[in-house]
């Protein structure tokens, strides 16, 4: 198994003056490295998967002007101090023997500031700030902004630009009436919408002459009201080829569209079929995007006519080693994105740095190294969950001899209960990665062990990952045999019957809810399933790909009712840029969702509540089973008995800290621990 095996991606592309080695464009991602300062570290991520073997890599969204940027402060090239700085990742890149575009990223009504502008003063449903409407002078210093920032970018030593066109952003907000009011020669007809985006790659075009990349990002399928046309996709794309653009590279979809695009429940490859409506009608190269996270796939999109090259973005902070170790015969050994958005795009809305809930290492490769040992030890570790396993592998791989016991018959612990739930298939290959990193590391796997304070006694180190047990909730009735914890159900092993009370509305409980309102297929491997569930229609036939008459999911396989003691809206804890999928998802299969609740009693009729403080509007929630999802305790027995025989285990994951947790937390624990035994 070689390259061989995929002969479309690992074609190289020749775009005349220069070569591409390979098919695979990284994507362009806001890590917040960029806005460190520290241009070390930025250019030690991008080395990294450039010396990986990406064949092109575009960096973050570079803003071109300080009412561009999509909050204060971000990153662009400004000055020639910045320009000195950036060549420090230009040069580690072309080092690693990669090629390297910048993104000019001008957000437009999605700035973050009250100083943002756009076409018409349309304020964006997810920001608080009013755009500015550009007069004629505003829209030829932003042009002339963007011109100088891609000047800037050739002088900075990168291969190429990406003007980022799509996603809703500044010049997105041109070319549909949704955003553009305009009746000057700005507006109006499409011919004059789509003037600024051609007028930027033309002007670009011109200053930065012939032998340099310019990508432009094209929003191939809106999703928004009056959103583009397939028809008006093509003129533009045409235009923009004749402009003078290199490569056309697809978005999708507006950051305010309400149809998910990225999360772990959209199919993979799920927009594939909107690039290919482009092939063949412009001469250039189109990139197709979103949901590509395994070589298998990205081969099978592209040996399908769908695109001349794929881009993948998160897959790049899961592996920086992706297509090397796809080249060498080792993809089982891709750590898998699971498009989960916990360590990246949720950071980057938290204004935290990014990282990988798979891969710790990925924005912090300066910071955290898996280092070989000089000294090896006997490690004993006891629990295989996302912690225990994690911690195994990066010790083994450093040298150490790791012993893993598992008192289960299988690894994964709280994973295999992620995998279960619909729209959550991503979590069976992190299992599977993890298997066969704990085979590749030579880790002892024991399962099916239980392990004491005795059989632990000859090891160097020992580290406990024995992970949760469930909360008792102490609910009068809660023994009745209707009552199921949600191991029961989300293990496969309970009856469950038509009408079911959900106790507890935290990640669990809103996975339950979900595992309980599906039978049959998961939309999450079903395309056109997806779409009918989701509402997303053809640009060919309907503005934007919003299908008539909208949404239309299947029927819920039974009544659920999920409920909190908070008074908050359910789910406010759920991720930043997945709660809202997760509560729609649920809102669409017509989940009730009580907040405010107190839990008074259980009988064989259903659940019995009140609310607030005072315990008013007391009343029965028929309920044929009752599901406990309320939180979980560590289980520390083991570390205690071993502290009272004298030992000092190292504890991780939900064994040390259960509130909160998630595999985000257990496995950079692991990691990191691991690095430093
Ligand atoms: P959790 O998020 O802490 O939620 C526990 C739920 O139980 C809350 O709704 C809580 O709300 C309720 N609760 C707490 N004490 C209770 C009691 N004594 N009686 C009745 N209800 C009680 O825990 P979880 O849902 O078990 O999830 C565990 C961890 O896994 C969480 O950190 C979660 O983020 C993570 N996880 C994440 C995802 C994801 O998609 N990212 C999915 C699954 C799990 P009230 O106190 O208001 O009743
Ligand atoms: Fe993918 Fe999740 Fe890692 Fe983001 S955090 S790159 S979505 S696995």
């Amino acid at each position: 198994m070689t390259k061989a095996k995929y002969p479309h991606l690992f074609a190289p592309l020749d775009l005349g003056f220069t070569q591409l080695k390979n098919r695979v464009l990284m994507g362009s991602m806001h890590t917040g490295l960029e806005e460190t300062k520290d241009w070390a570290r930025v250019a030690e991520f991008y080395a990294a998967r450039a010396r990986g073997g990406v064949g092109l890599i575009v960096t973050g969204g570079m803003a071109p002007n300080a009412e561009g940027g999509v909050f204060p402060g971000a990153a662009g090239l400004f000055s020639d101090a910045d320009i000195t700085n950036h060549r420090v990742v230009t040069d580690a890149v072309h080092d690693a023997g990669g090629k390297i575009a910048m993104q000019i990223l001008h957000a437009g009504r999605y700035a973050y500031s009250p100083d943002c502008v756009a076409p018409s003063p349309v304020k964006s449903p997810i920001s608080p700030f009013a755009p500015k409407e550009l007069d004629e002078d505003g829209i030829e210093k932003q042009i002339s902004d963007m011109v100088i920032a891609a000047t800037r970018a050739k002088q900075a030593g990168y291969d190429g630009v990406e003007i980022m066109g799509s996603e809703g952003y500044f010049l997105n907000q041109f070319l549909v009436t949704h955003t553009n009011k305009r009746t000057d020669r700005w507006g109006g007809t499409y011919e004059n919408r789509m003037r600024l985006p051609v007028e930027v790659v033309r002007r670009c075009r011109a200053a930065v002459g012939a032998d340099f990349i310019i990508i432009f990002r094209l929003s191939m399928i809106d999703l928004i009201p009056n959103g583009s046309t397939h028809e008006e996709v093509t003129q533009l794309a045409t235009a923009v080829e004749a402009a003078g653009a290199t490569i056309i590279n697809t978005g999708i979809g507006w950051h305010e569209a309400r149809i998910p695009t990225i999360a772990t429940s959209v199919p993979r490859r799920a927009f594939a079929w909107v690039t290919k409506k482009l092939m063949g009608k412009v001469g250039i190269p189109v990139i197709t995007s979103n949901r590509i996270n395994t070589p298998e796939i990205a081969e099978e999109v592209l040996s399908a006519g769908c695109a001349d090259m794929v881009s993948m973005a998160r897959p790049f902070l899961a592996d920086a080693d992706f297509l090397a170790k796809a080249a060498s015969g080792n993809a089982d050994l891709i750590a898998p994105c699971i498009a989960c958005n916990q360590a990246c795009l949720d950071h980057t809305f938290g204004g935290k740095i990014s990282t990988c809930l798979v891969n710790p290492r990925a924005c912090y490769e300066t910071e955290l190294r898996y280092e070989p040992t000089d000294a090896p030890k006997s490690i004993g570790i006891v629990g295989a969950g996302a912690a225990g396993m994690m911690a195994a592998i990066v010790a083994a791989e450093r040298g150490h001899h790791v012993t893993l016991f598992e008192q289960a018959d299988q690894i994964g612990g709280q994973l295999n209960y992620a995998r279960a739930v619909p729209g959550k298939e991503e979590f069976h290959g992190l299992v599977h990665w993890f298997a066969k990193m704990l085979e590749a590391a030579g880790v002892d796997l024991r399962l099916s062990t239980r392990a004491s304070v005795a059989d632990l006694s000859g090891f160097d180190e020992l580290v406990i990952a024995t992970g949760v047990t469930a909360r008792d909730p102490k609910i009068p009735g809660q023994d009745l045999p209707h009552v199921l914890s949600y191991q029961d159900v989300l293990s496969g092993t309970a009856q469950i019957g038509d009408n079911v009370a959900v106790i507890g509305a935290g990640g669990i409980g809103f996975d339950v809810a979900e595992y309980l309102v599906h039978e049959g297929q998961s939309a999450a491997e079903d395309i056109a399933l997806w779409k009918t569930e989701w509402g997303v229609g053809d640009p060919e036939d309907t503005r934007g790909g919003l299908a008539i008459p909208g949404a239309q999911p299947t029927p819920p396989a039974r009544r659920v009712v999920l409920m909190q003691r908070k008074a908050e809206r359910l789910g406010k804890g759920l991720g930043k840029t997945t709660g809202w999928i997760h509560r729609a998802a649920l809102k669409m299969k017509a989940v009730e969702m009580i907040s405010g609740v107190n839990y008074e009693r259980i009988d064989e009729g259903g659940l019995y509540i009140s609310y607030g403080p005072s315990r008013e509007n007391p009343k029965m929630i028929e309920a044929d089973t009752i599901v406990l999802c309320a939180g979980q305790l560590s289980e520390r027995r083991l570390a205690d008995a071993l502290i009272d025989a004298g030992k000092t285990p190292y504890v991780i994951g939900g064994a040390d800290v259960a509130a909160e947790l998630d595999a985000k937390r257990a496995i950079n624990q692991g990691a990191r621990l691991a690095a430093s035994l």
